[in-house]
């Protein structure tokens, strides 16, 4: 079995499995990915891999995943800690599908972002305390120019380019220690996760890679430290996309 032992609550990594789509079933392609029963369990081929959940092709509404790994994040936030959720997977495996992206404004249509904001709204509109909020929505980072009696947090919500794409022109590599092909900011951000959920190495002030990649610049506040951080990687079940969904699965795993 592919696991490894890494006790990290501030990294969780979590598994969605499309179902098959038309134009796989058109083309004739079967389901090569099983789901353990009652285990957050993935097996593709001889591999099995755990996870921390495990969303299965047979229907897992996207908001299961939210009450699961997203709602958690939302609720650290209103008590100053930063957060990432990130989807990850190649392209058309859902991810764009899984954070809501496309969301056109139809009520209950699913994913993360909507429910987020939904979540944060609601949330503020109850407050009975006499507390001023101030959301800020930005698709790059904002510099912060605020007082010390002012609670801030950040969250990231990240629709990855697919594994198999570029991701910010940054060239595609092979992870030798893996036996995959990522692009670089992948890799890094494989590397600081990683570093992250080394005990051992955190606790010994251990260097944590921040710097190696445009990705993890840009994430260096939500990851690590006083952050939580999701990683939802999303594939597909279709036999003809097994060697990128084990791609996949093995870079997830790595995270864990
Ligand atoms: P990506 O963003 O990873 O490229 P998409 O989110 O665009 O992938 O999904 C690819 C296709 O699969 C789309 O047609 C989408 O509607 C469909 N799809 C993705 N996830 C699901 C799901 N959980 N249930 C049904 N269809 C899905
Ligand atoms: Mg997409």
């Amino acid at each position: 079995m592919e696991t490894n032992s890494h006790d990290k609550d501030c990294v969780k990594v979590a598994v969605n499995i499309r179902p098959l789509i038309t134009t796989e079933l058109l083309l004739g392609c079967t389901d090569c990915v099983t789901v353990v029963p009652g285990e957050p369990q993935v097996q593709i081929g001889s591999h099995v891999f755990t996870f921390d959940h495990v969303y299965g092709s047979s229907g897992s509404p996207c908001g299961v995943i939210y009450e699961d790994c997203v709602a958690p994040l939302v609720d650290a936030l209103f008590h100053g800690y930063n957060a990432t959720v990130l989807a990850y997977g190649q392209t058309g495996s859902g991810k764009t599908y899984t954070m809501g992206t496309n969301y056109t404004g139809e009520a209950n249509s699913g994913g993360i972002i909507p429910k987020v904001i939904e979540t944060i709204f609601s949330r503020i509109g109850d407050m009975k305390d006499n507390v001023e909020f101030l959301i800020r929505v930005a698709f790059i980072e904002l510099n912060d120019d605020i007082g010390d009696d002012i609670l801030c947090a950040k969250l990231h919500l990240v629709d990855l380019a697919g594994s198999n794409a570029l991701l910010n022109g940054e060239p595609m590599v092979y992870a030798l220690k893996e036996g995959i092909h990522i692009n670089k900011g992948l890799l890094a951000l494989g590397n600081v996760i990683s570093a992250l959920g080394d005990d051992k190495k955190r606790k010994e002030g251990g260097h944590v890679p921040y710097r190696d990649s445009k990705l993890t610049r840009l994430l260096q506040d939500s990851l690590g430290g006083n952050s939580k951080t999701v990683m939802i990687a999303c594939v597909s079940p279709a036999d003809s996309n097994a060697e990128e969904t084990l791609n996949t699965l093995k870079y997830a795993n790595r995270a864990r």
